[in-house]
């Protein structure tokens, strides 16, 4: 059995201490003689499973109470479409586009009513975060939207944008968990957990209650009514169980961690250790600028992309998997997620270290 350092920006990498909770729990959790995966989701073992999950998010992020966190299926993709279903009452939203993310979640907004692009960085591919200390922001829109980190371009927002009072929607999808963050700031944070936090299938919202309406065009399909969720618990129908107590261990990790202080402070480290060297290298560049740089996805080039192969082949040979930029960007890409332990990004440089001088 071994392991390599899998730089994944997702599915990605799962802290081992709960991978080997989970195989110790596979066959018999808990003493109930099943796993998680064969449990009804109605029984009392998976009720546990899901409260203390909640529980833990809850401090782990110092979530008030006056908001509602619900366990969700369809991904991050599907909120895309479920957030302008449920927040647009004036049919008109603002989008800061800074990625692919961005752009496909405004596109799935125009759908449903009218979208005003606030800012965006496609003028220089999504290589940093525009300027949003003081935008444009119409009286009447029903929200503002962000990705607060962009997974494929490496870029996150430095602060977040002044809404002028208009409520904040984030997707957090590739920094959940990564540092502390202030939720009272936002109407609702969402993310997928495939990214930092779980197995993939499972998104996870975090919403201010006064925005779930019983109003809603009853068109809406009843699963993508907040409302349907928040009133049976994230449990209206059967929910992915196996991800909800994955998740619920990598909670539990988290804390032992320390929170997301302490979880913040090592990211940061990691990041530098992998930027600092960008920074100094001859044959290796960021392609972000520096006040925007993601703790979580730093990708990075030669410049030349026969060199770029090669280094991903030799790479992938000395057992750093999944270091391929996305065909977007093109280079590599080296996803730093909380799971991914200090040693892992420190291997990783020297290796870049010594494929530079041999490539000079
Ligand atoms: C991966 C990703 C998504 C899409 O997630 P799915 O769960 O596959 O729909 C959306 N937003 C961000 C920021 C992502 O990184």
């Amino acid at each position: 059995m071994h392991r390599v350092y899998n730089f994944s920006a997702g599915p990605a990498v799962l802290p081992e201490e709960v991978l080997k909770q989970a195989q110790e729990d596979m066959f018999d959790y808990k003493g109930t003689g099943m796993s998680v995966m064969e449990m009804s989701h109605r029984s009392k073992a998976f009720q546990n499973i899901i409260d203390e999950a909640e529980q833990d998010i809850r401090d782990l992020m110092n979530i008030p109470a006056n908001y509602k966190v619900l366990f969700l299926q369809g991904g991050a993709s599907q909120q895309f479409a479920a957030i302008p279903m449920n927040l647009m009452v004036n049919h008109k939203a603002g989008y800061i586009v800074t990625g692919q993310w961005a752009k496909k979640a405004a596109q799935e907004a125009k759908k449903y009513g009218e979208v005003v692009e606030l800012a965006s960085s496609a003028d220089k591919t999504f290589s940093y975060i525009p300027d949003v200390s003081n935008l444009d922001i119409p009286d009447d829109l029903d929200y503002v939207y962000i990705c607060q980190n962009n997974t494929i371009y490496g870029t996150r927002f430095p602060q977040l944008p002044d809404t002028k009072g208009k409520l904040l929607v984030s997707d957090v999808s590739s920094m959940f968990l990564s540092e502390p963050v202030d939720v009272t700031k936002y109407g609702l944070i969402y993310g997928g957990v495939q990214k930092n936090v779980g197995p993939a299938g499972l998104v996870i919202d975090i919403i201010r209650e006064d925005l779930i309406r019983d109003d809603l065009d009853s068109k809406v399909p009843t699963m993508l009514q907040f409302k349907t969720q928040a009133d049976n618990g994230s449990l209206y129908n059967t929910p992915n169980c196996w991800s909800i107590y994955i998740c619920g261990l990598v909670f539990k990790w988290l804390k032992k961690m320390g929170g997301l202080e302490a979880m913040k402070k090592v990211n940061e480290e990691k990041a530098a250790i992998l930027y600092d060297f960008l920074d100094n290298s001859k044959m290796f560049s960021s392609t972000v600028a520096k006040a925007d740089r993601s703790l979580m996805n730093v990708p990075f080039v030669t410049g030349n992309a026969d060199i770029d192969a090669k280094f991903v082949a030799e790479s992938k040979a000395a057992g750093f998997e999944n270091l391929k930029g996305h065909r977007s960007v093109g280079g590599m890409r080296a996803s730093i997620y909380n799971a991914m332990p200090i040693e892992g990004v420190k291997a990783l440089v020297e290796f870049m270290d010594k494929f530079e001088k041999e490539n000079q």
